[in-house]
């Protein structure tokens, strides 16, 4: 099969031909349809994640059909269709795993980092881990809702009960998490990049109730703030932007230094936490929600070896929405 394969952090991804995988008893074959692009795919590619498996096919994104399934596997047959996110497999009986914190699982692995991905045309999963897709999404559209959505959704549902939401860093995540607010009747306040109007019309276009640059002041106190955009910087002016008891979330898996900043920022009750991973049940909570809300994801597809150019633009932020890779047709 082609693989997209990462043999060292920094290296240019390396189109290979690689054997189909082989599956055990309570894994499925799958074939893939599409792979998201995530933010998380650059800082591995960028060596900012400890220890990848090497070489490593990424992707954590992965929209596929069972080819497959092993003779433990129950509940899914050849033909499926399923959404593989980025957590792959979780202990199930640590302090963690027993109180629903799966995503703080220690000997949790996760795709298209300790787990090969999607960026290929066949891959692997533990049936317990994939989830099975509403049909009326097409692949290409229903690749960006499984980590810019879900972990978006996290993030959202961690701010608690916020009504006024403001989001930092308008990207993939930023765009269905703001579908998903407009549809609970929360209002939506959109930071963006200085100056990038594109990414703020964008925001009002979801639905958003103002758009603006990341340094502004919102118009009105906000109840919460997430954050998807990697930049530390961030944090401060969030916490400023927050009503007292407020809360901000930090979406990202990594993030610059958060700079030192003045105690009267969080006093308050204010708080500033972050955002680990997903649970399972995350991403059946919502998909059920984007399916109710009729959320869009704006994707932009890219042929499967022109892997390196989606993780281009996506770095230099030269679309709006998110970039999707679709392997060759059989
Ligand atoms: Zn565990
Ligand atoms: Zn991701």
């Amino acid at each position: 099969m082609r693989a997209m394969l990462l043999d060292a952090p920094g290296r240019t991804l390396r189109e290979a031909d690689v054997p189909v995988p082989d599956i055990g008893p309570g894994e499925v074959l799958l074939r893939v349809r599409a792979c998201g692009v995530c933010r998380t795919d650059l800082h591995v590619v960028d060596g900012e994640l400890p220890s990848p498996k090497l070489p490593l096919v990424l992707g954590h994104e992965i929209v596929a059909t069972v080819e497959r399934a092993g003779s433990a596997v129950e509940g899914l047959r050849t033909g499926d269709r399923v959404g593989v996110p980025w957590l792959g497999w979780a202990c199930g009986r640590c302090r963690f795993c027993l109180r629903g914190a799966e995503n703080l699982c220690p000997q949790a692995r996760f795709t298209g980092y300790q787990l090969d991905g999607g960026y290929a045309e066949y891959t692997t999963a533990d049936a317990r881990f994939v989830h099975p897709l509403p049909a009326d999404i097409s692949d290409v559209e229903a690749g960006p809702l499984l980590c810019a959505g879900l972990i978006g959704y996290r993030t959202l549902r961690l701010a608690g009960d916020a009504e006024r939401v403001g989001i930092y860093g308008f990207g993939a995540a930023a765009h269905l998490v703001t579908q998903v607010a407009h549809h609970q009747g929360r209002r939506v306040f959109a930071f963006t990049r200085s100056g990038d109007s594109a990414a703020q019309d964008f925001a009002r276009a979801l639905g958003a109730a103002w758009a603006g640059d990341s340094t502004a002041q919102p118009p009105e106190p906000l109840d919460a703030a997430l954050i998807f955009a990697p930049v530390g910087d961030l944090v401060p002016l969030a916490l400023a932007a927050v009503e007292p008891g407020g809360v901000v979330v930090c979406g990202g898996i990594h993030m610059s230094p958060i700079p030192s900043l003045p105690y009267r920022l969080l006093w308050g009750e204010r708080v500033l936490r972050s955002v680990a991973n997903l649970t399972r049940r995350d991403g059946t909570e919502f998909l059920r929600l984007a399916t109710a809300a009729g959320v869009r994801s704006e994707a932009h597809p890219y042929p499967l070896d022109r892997a390196a150019d989606a993780l281009d633009d996506l770095r230099h932020g030269r679309f709006t929405g998110a970039a999707v890779l679709v392997p060759p047709a059989h």
